[in-house]
């Protein structure tokens, strides 16, 4: 069995090396240096890799994130049934 590092820098450098090796491919290997692409997966900031809250294409609520908007459509969903129940 693998022991666990104790310290916080070692698990620092645990998922720093875990992402260098994850990510090596990335961009065919050519964008950035691996060590670059473990701290920023993504070269560029364009509207089509750029966080959606950030990009100027999205209005409203098409700002949120994916995650966000299935949080919408569930609380949607309860809300309904809810209703439903009740009546
Ligand atoms: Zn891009």
């Amino acid at each position: 069995m693998k022991s666990s590092p104790k310290s916080k820098r070692a698990i620092r450098r645990k998922h720093i090396h875990r992402l260098i090796k994850k990510r090596k491919d990335y961009w065919s290997g050519g964008a950035r240096t691996p060590r670059a692409l473990a701290n920023t997966p993504t070269p560029c900031s364009c509207q089509m890799c750029c966080n959606v809250r950030k990009s100027s294409w999205a209005k409203g609520k098409e700002r949120l994130t994916l995650q966000e908007r299935r949080q919408e459509n569930i609380k949607d969903l309860v809300s309904a049934a809810l209703e439903e129940i009740n009546q």
